[in-house]
């Protein structure tokens, strides 16, 4: 699965400006057991670069995106991440065992349930605890009590960026999101905001996530 995610990163680099993915995010990909993340039926495809139905309508990221996110990202230890749309919690597990410390929010109970689950248990290499902070309900909102965030991730397309989002956003702080109307590809655009807390945005690759909904 690693050697395809990298492959990836080579065929998509004249868009992403990425030639290979950073040693570290496949590293945490190699700590973190993905077929734990899928239905049991599902295991055998779990070390396949595409991505899975996890039910409740919904999927597993392909994880070479899983990898593309992680590293736009660029966690070290302690990065406070908020993450839109937990869904099986496998880009949480990824981003945690770079060192982020994790809130995520999942719209639908049953899928946030399993995902808390799966995640309680997981420890780094050392054989400390990841750190997450789950929440089920409308992630739209971000969650403001824990703000701000030095990242926030939506692994969820809205059509238009929802406000909270960037109000939770750290200055400087990095937001990555599926931008894009229902039903077709997005664009998956980085906003950075600098110290004075200005805003630049930049189109990174086209995507294929399923809607925000509300
Ligand atoms: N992060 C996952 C991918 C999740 S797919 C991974 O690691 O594979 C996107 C998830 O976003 C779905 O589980 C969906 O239920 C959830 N979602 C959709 N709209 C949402 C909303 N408004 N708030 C929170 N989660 C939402």
């Amino acid at each position: 699965m690693l050697a395809t995610v990298s492959r990836h990163f080579a065929e998509t680099a004249r868009w992403t400006g990425l030639e290979k993915p950073d040693p570290r995010v496949l590293e945490a990909m190699r700590c973190i057991p993905r077929d734990r993340f899928v239905p049991t039926d599902r295991r055998a495809a779990a070390w396949e670069d595409r991505p899975l139905e996890i039910g409740s309508g919904q999927t597993i990221s392909q994880p070479f995106v899983v990898a593309l996110l992680a590293q736009l990202c660029d966690c070290v230890q302690g990065t406070r991440v908020l993450e839109i749309g937990t869904g099986c919690g496998y880009q949480a597990a990824v981003l945690a065992a770079l060192g982020a410390e994790v809130w995520s929010i999942e719209l639908e109970p049953e899928l946030a349930r399993e995902a808390a689950s799966r995640l309680a248990g997981l420890r780094d290499l050392e054989g400390e605890p990841l750190r997450f902070h789950l929440r089920t309900g409308d992630g739209s909102r971000g969650w403001p009590e824990a703000a701000p965030f030095a990242r926030i991730v939506a692994t969820a397309a809205p059509v238009v960026l929802p406000p909270p989002w960037l109000a939770q956003l750290a200055a400087p702080g990095r937001l990555v999101a599926p931008l894009g109307p229902v039903g077709d590809t997005q664009m998956l655009t980085v906003v950075d905001k600098d110290e004075d807390g200005r805003l630049e945005q930049s189109r990174v690759l086209s995507v294929r996530f399923v809607p925000l909904r509300h």
